[in-house]
């Protein structure tokens, strides 16, 4: 069988670039279609920590470092009142290995990152757009139309292809994959600023996020010495508010009833025009099929209130190109090979989302903004804020405590501390865990579900995976098992980490599940001896 490559990548945002470079350089031959030209404009400019990791795994870091782009530690979260501010820093987060990162003007981030796929071996086609994708047993054939001097359209033929198209989601529209996400159907105004007083240090790089009475908020990113995009995001209903009002208008206006935009920008001049994007969020039934692989953008999009965007198109491009050429080491390119890379990818983005439709919530604002937040929870937070969708249990364990007090708490709480909880004795603690056991027991028998196809199958999971990590969180709240010295507690902490582990090894290989699972055992028994109670 002949093909023009190994890999045809649709498409050089991020996530493009990420996946074709990556393949290049395990050697294989990738064709990249992008329809502009670069450097182009494009929204989002504030990155996570977590992509440092992704740009060392191209290559890239050095490149990105030597641009000169302003470095962000974090993130400053303000009330729209500007009385209270919570700063995210990076490096205090758990599990943050390299806590720098950057603002980009994406033009040249972009660009630089398209550079660098050419660079690593990528027959990058600028200025070709791919119109349709055919594919049969054998491959995938895409029709390809150059957009410069009148060219007819051209057929090329690969064994996989990479859709890195973003939100114009080549694949996703032809399969109709999108699912809409009517909860975030926001609206987002937009444009560039001179003269906008930035903080001293090394909170000068933030991104500064400030929110508004209405649930909406604002972003203010320093991109360059001298200027700041900011925009504003409004939720369906206060848009609506505002339906008919030209862009420039509604930018003016809100940034007027937002007290502390209107003290930063009291002095500013805009430099570029005012934009607009809607109704930017939408998941996905599928990520991945016999012979395709969506990343980016093209796969699903979150409302951008925690800068996610870009990071996740990275860390899937890189994801995507490793479980394409795993593929194509093994000669099978089915969607059977990719399952782990889709459930990844949802699960990354279930992750975030929860985050994101907490943040449209006066609860979740209420207990972020509170006075003194528990600072081992809000470190806990910040993980997640700088791009580790999947940190460690404890970490986890804080966040799902957090949901938990958003559940509960009063929108009222300012300045309260949260409820204590009363620890409960050891053998209370031993009989929830030992339940917990046993409902990931009864689970392992239909354990989770692989097949993209089954996308109820997937939704039912991810909920039983929730509602399980909730109780863990509950059950680690009563028990307060981290860091007790007593032995038989401290049995129970290591069943607790075990069966967080076994949950995750039930969708994978059978062997590490039965180990994990032992040891899940030997510790309940150990807890139980100590405990001076009979075996089971
Ligand atoms: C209002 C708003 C604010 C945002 N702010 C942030 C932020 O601060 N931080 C952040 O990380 N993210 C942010 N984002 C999200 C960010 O813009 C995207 O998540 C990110 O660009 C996704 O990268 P990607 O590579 O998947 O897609 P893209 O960057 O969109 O790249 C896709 C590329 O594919 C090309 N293409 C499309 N169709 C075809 C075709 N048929 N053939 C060939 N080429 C094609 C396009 O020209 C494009 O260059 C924001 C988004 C919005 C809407």
């Amino acid at each position: 069988m002949s093909y023009d490559c190994d890999v045809i990548v649709a498409g050089g945002g991020p996530a493009g670039s990420v996946a074709a470079a990556w393949l290049a350089r395990a050697g294989h031959r990738v064709v990249l279609f992008e329809r502009d030209r670069f450097p182009r404009f494009h929204i989002g400019e504030s990155l996570l920590a977590s992509v440092n990791d992704v740009l060392g795994a191209i290559g890239a870091d050095e490149l990105v470092r030597e641009a000169g782009f302003p470095q962000k530690w974090g993130a400053t979260f303000m009330t729209g009142d500007g009385r209270v501010e919570r700063h995210a820093d990076f490096s205090v987060a758990p599990g943050v290995r390299s806590p720098q990162t950057w603002q980009v003007p994406r033009a040249t981030f972009d660009h630089l990152l398209l550079r660098h796929a050419a660079a690593s071996g990528v027959d990058v086609r600028e200025r070709h757009r791919v119109l349709d994708v055919v594919f049969d047993d054998d491959g995938v054939t895409a029709t390809v139309q150059p957009l410069d001097d009148g060219q007819r359209p051209q057929t090329v033929r690969a064994q996989a292809i990479v859709d890195a198209s973003g939100r114009g989601s080549l694949l996703s529209r032809k399969l109709d994959l999108r699912i809409d996400e009517p909860r975030l159907a926001n609206l987002a105004v937009f444009s560039h600023y001179a003269g906008v007083p930035r903080p001293d240090g090394r909170r000068a790089g933030d991104i500064r996020i400030v929110a508004r009475e209405d649930l909406g908020w604002f972003w203010l990113i320093p991109i360059s010495d001298e200027l700041m995009s900011v925009g504003v995001v409004l939720p369906r209903t206060a848009a609506r508010a505002l339906h008919g009002i030209e862009p420039g208008t509604l930018l003016e206006r809100t940034i007027a009833d937002t007290p502390a935009v209107a003290t930063l920008l009291a002095s500013a001049r805009r430099e570029w025009p005012v934009r607009v994007e809607k109704d930017f969020s939408f998941g996905s039934r599928a990520y991945a099929g016999d012979r395709w692989v969506l990343a980016g953008d093209a796969g699903s999009f979150l409302d951008p209130v925690f800068s996610t965007g870009v990071a996740i198109a990275l860390e899937s491009g890189l994801e995507a190109a490793q479980a394409v050429a795993d593929g194509l080491a093994a000669g099978d390119l089915s969607v059977r090979r990719f399952r782990r890379f889709a459930r990844r990818q949802r699960a990354r983005y279930r992750s975030f989302r929860r985050f994101v439709l907490g943040f449209y919530t006066a609860e979740f604002r209420d207990l972020f903004f509170a006075e003194e937040p528990p600072r081992r929870m809000f470190r806990s937070l910040i993980t997640v804020f700088a791009g580790y969708w999947r940190p460690t249990l404890a970490t986890r364990i804080w966040v799902a405590l957090f949901f938990l007090l958003v559940r509960s708490v009063a929108s009222d709480l300012y300045g309260h501390a949260p409820p204590a909880v009363p620890q409960a004795s050891a053998t209370a603690c031993l009989d929830d865990v030992d339940r917990l056991y046993a409902q990931l027991s009864a689970r392992a028998v239909q354990p989770a579900p692989g097949g993209l196809e089954g996308g109820a199958l997937g939704r039912e999971w991810d909920l039983w995976t929730r509602r399980w990590e909730e109780e863990v969180a509950r059950v680690s709240a009563r028990c307060k098992l981290e860091g007790d010295s007593d032995p038989a507690r401290r049995q129970l902490a290591a069943a607790v980490e075990g069966l967080e582990e076994l949950r995750r090894d039930l969708s994978r290989s059978g062997e590490s599940a039965s180990a994990e699972a032992r040891q899940v055992k030997d510790a309940l028994a150990q807890a139980r001896k100590l405990l001076g109670l009979k075996p089971r």
